[in-house]
């Protein structure tokens, strides 16, 4: 079998990055070579799957996320990425100069540069959700937006921006022929999913251009060590992503007050933001932790407690955990929304829930037998996805292809 070039260009964050490394890993071990774009942050993490890494700075990824995410945030964010692709165009141009790859790989955050580089390289796209997929019948964009009805004017200045800054980002690349509907399509020919179908909402109407590989987990490198306790003692793990809020250290001492004095052994993803001191007096049952190793404490715990990120939702489930869902950004409701919806958890209205609700949602979910079968079953099918080999089988596939 040929070896092939695949070049990897995911948005430098974990939530995007960590279902990709036990894909390239598993590329590389087939002999294959990898080129994986992405910052200095993740480049630790990157360099051991054997890639070889094409390095810049995202604006992007590396501004704070705001507290409250309002309509007019929103309305700004589409446009924040293609300026990011206007930046980001002439990097990856440059670091894949002599080597044009094979296939590459992007993601919702990436897809302007993505898709703008393999019309210039005439060359096949996947494009990655570690989200819903979207699709004629099913947009993630048009259900966020949906939560803010009637806050976003379709005449926002930033969002005719958007469409102005796409048309002058096709122009500088020679790409006057591509329209702004066909570049703004809401998946590619080859789509890779990492969610099980039932997941995803109107799952019937994604066709076999979509790819649903399940749950992409692999080892994971520099991980701390936990504190497991001993054998039948229920384990409640709390964590709130990968990015740090200021609403984080009110959620940690709500946390604090909900599992004092109780049988659960808790291990809580602080933030390292968060000034301990300011936090007062932790029980001896919580663990505070500034990053948790967060697959293999889901393996062993009772129920999650999240911000219902997508990747926390899956891998969760992954472990046959259920989750109660504190979610903060617009598309975390719609996870946690569909996690109700589908019986998998529950849902609480956010990060300032009383300490007392809180504690009996976790005692209530972790003890229902119903929750724990659907949940089960969903398991199930997430290790029957494939995961990164048959991600691995398609990739290698959509290149003969
Ligand atoms: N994560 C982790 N330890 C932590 C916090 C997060 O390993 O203390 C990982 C988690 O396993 C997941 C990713 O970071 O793979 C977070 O992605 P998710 O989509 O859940 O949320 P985001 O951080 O993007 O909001």
């Amino acid at each position: 079998m040929s070896a092939y070039h695949v070049a990897f260009m995911p948005f430098p964050a974990f939530g995007h990055i960590n279902t990709t490394l036990p894909i390239v890993a598993e590329l590389v071990r087939r002999g294959h070579r990898v080129t994986f774009a992405t910052n200095g942050r993740f480049e630790p993490l990157v360099a051991p799957t054997g890639a070889r890494i094409l390095r810049y700075e995202s604006w992007l990824a590396s501004r704070k996320l705001p507290d409250q995410v309002d309509a007019d945030y929103m309305a700004h964010e589409p446009v924040r990425s293609i300026d990011e692709a206007i930046a980001t165009v002439p990097i990856y141009e440059e670091g894949f100069a002599d080597d044009i790859p094979d296939v590459l790989l992007y993601d919702v955050s990436t897809f302007a540069a993505g898709r703008v580089l393999a019309r210039k390289w005439n060359r096949p796209a996947i494009e990655l959700f570690a989200t819903f997929a979207s699709n004629e019948h099913y947009s993630l964009t048009q259900e966020i937006g949906n939560l803010y009805k009637g806050e976003i004017d379709p005449h926002h200045p930033a969002l005719v921006d958007f469409f102005v800054k796409q048309g002058t980002l096709l122009k500088e690349n020679g790409l006057e022929g591509v329209t702004l509907e066909e570049f703004n399509a809401p998946a590619e020919e080859s789509n890779l999913v990492f969610l099980p179908r039932s997941f995803q909402p109107a799952q019937e109407t994604f066709d076999d251009r979509f790819a649903f590989v399940g749950a992409s987990v692999g080892n994971r490198v520099a991980e701390p060590e936990w504190d497991e306790p001993e054998p039948g003692r229920p384990v409640a793990l709390v964590s709130l992503g990968s990015f740090d809020f200021d609403h984080q250290g009110g959620f940690v001492r709500t946390c604090l007050e909900a599992f004092a004095d109780s049988d659960w052994h808790v291990v809580v993803a602080a933030g390292e933001s968060v000034r301990r001191e300011e936090l007062g007096p932790v029980p001896d049952n919580v663990r505070l932790m500034d990053w948790v190793p967060q697959l293999s404490v889901l393996e062993r715990a009772d129920v999650f407690v999240s911000h219902a990120g997508m990747n926390s939702v899956i891998e969760s489930l992954y472990f046959g955990t259920p989750v109660v869902a504190v979610p903060h950004m617009p598309e975390q409701r719609l996870v946690a929304a569909r996690l109700v919806e589908l019986g998998l958890g529950t849902h609480l209205p956010g990060t300032d829930v009383s300490a007392e609700r809180l504690r009996s949602e976790v005692d209530r979910l972790a003890g229902d037998e119903e929750t724990l079968r659907r949940v089960h079953a969903l398991r199930d099918e997430l290790r029957e996805g494939g995961g990164p080999a048959r991600a691995a089988d398609y990739i290698e596939s959509r290149i003969r292809h």
